[in-house]
């Protein structure tokens, strides 16, 4: 081994969904939203003087932020914004969770949560869902150096109640709680409203799911506005100039179609409600999804087997080969005529 080489950080990458190349695949495997961007966000971008990117972008992206603040009816000191989640996330590991306790997070749950303890050495307990992958909240009543759960939860689409996050949160108040809202859109109800309530809650959500933007990775979080400040301040000590121009522009007239915004909620909530219909219908269970996907089983046929043989027809889903997943296939939500030709496939595999 060379010496330079031992000083290597060596770490296990979080996997991110594959980008397929073929022509007009189906895509279903990494919870993109399939409606296009709110019009606005196309006339902004036609509209957009690309000589202006000679200049650095405004480190403090204020109007996402005014944009956000608006829409959420909280001050501006209490929104953070960040390069997708997964950067608000990991900015938040580096802030907040700073203890010799563990950090806790569900066994199930966001896979990069533990690539970012392991990078950041931050030492975690994984509690595990029950075999229905439901959280048990009473999980989380012990001392701990912090607490993140995505909820809906990911992979399996389950919703707590927030009554329960709160219970969660009520009971842990001497460390930073974050809530991954990147999927609560779709069918739950936020915790941001218990961000006046608890100091130490963190909710963060994204522009990639919801609001169809995940090619320009835009993600946020609210919170007191203590917490806002430190999580500043590592960005600020790491990276200030995260958000590009466009991304901050676009981001913010996203936010203003709030028409738009719900229309297309309600046509992906009815899609998803019609396929676990048909799911069912073809033999498979799952949890009831409250998410823009369902994390699906079939009664006889693998998973496995069903992801390599949508694959080869240029359909894509999500397959995770680890323990308790590796009979499971996540699908996202797609438009009507792509979820109809996915299950056009299934009848006729199914039936072999
Ligand atoms: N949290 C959860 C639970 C997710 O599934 C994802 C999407 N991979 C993210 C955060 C990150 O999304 P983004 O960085 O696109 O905002």
């Amino acid at each position: 081994m060379r010496a330079w080489e031992k000083n290597i950080r060596r770490v296990a990458p979080y996997v991110p969904g594959e980008q397929p190349k073929s022509e007009k695949p189906i895509k279903l495997n990494t919870n993109e939203n399939p409606y296009p961007p709110a019009p606005g966000v196309k006339q902004a971008f036609k509209e957009m003087d690309a000589g202006q990117f000679r200049k650095y972008p405004d480190s403090t992206s204020s109007e996402l932020i005014k944009a956000l603040s608006e829409y959420y009816q909280v001050e501006e000191n209490e929104v953070f914004v960040g390069v997708g989640s997964d950067d608000v996330i990991a900015m938040a590991f580096m802030t907040f969770f700073n203890s010799e306790l563990p950090i806790l997070f569900p066994d199930v749950s966001y896979s990069f949560y533990k690539v970012w303890a392991d990078l950041l050495h931050i030492s975690y307990e994984t509690p595990a869902l029950d075999e229905n992958f439901c959280i048990h909240k009473e999980d989380y009543y012990k001392a701990n150096g912090g607490i993140i759960f995505p909820n809906p939860n990911a992979p399996t689409g389950l919703l707590l109640p927030l009554e329960e996050v709160e219970d969660i949160i009520a009971h842990n108040q001497d460390s930073v709680i974050i809530v991954d809202e990147a999927y609560i859109d779709f069918g739950g109800e936020s915790a941001v409203r218990l961000t006046r309530k608890y100091e130490n809650l963190l909710v963060v959500q994204t522009f990639s799911k919801s609001r169809s933007l995940a090619g320009l990775r835009i993600g946020y979080a609210i919170g007191h506005p203590d917490l806002i400040r430190a999580v500043n301040d590592v960005k600020n000590s790491y990276n200030s100039y995260t958000l590009n121009m466009p991304s901050i522009k676009l981001g913010a007239e996203a936010v203003k179609d709030e028409t738009y915004f719900k229309e297309s909620l309600e046509r992906i909530v009815k899609t998803r409600e019609e396929s676990k219909l048909r799911l069912k219908k073809l033999g498979f269970s799952f949890p009831d999804s409250m998410a823009n996907f369902i994390f699906a089983t079939h009664k006889d046929r693998s998973a496995k087997d069903i992801y390599k043989a949508l694959r080869e027809n240029h359909i894509y889903v999500r397959y995770f080969d680890q323990p308790r997943l590796d009979n499971h296939l996540r699908i996202s939500i797609g438009t009507d005529e792509e979820m109809k030709k996915f299950f056009e496939f299934l009848e006729v595999f199914l039936s072999d």
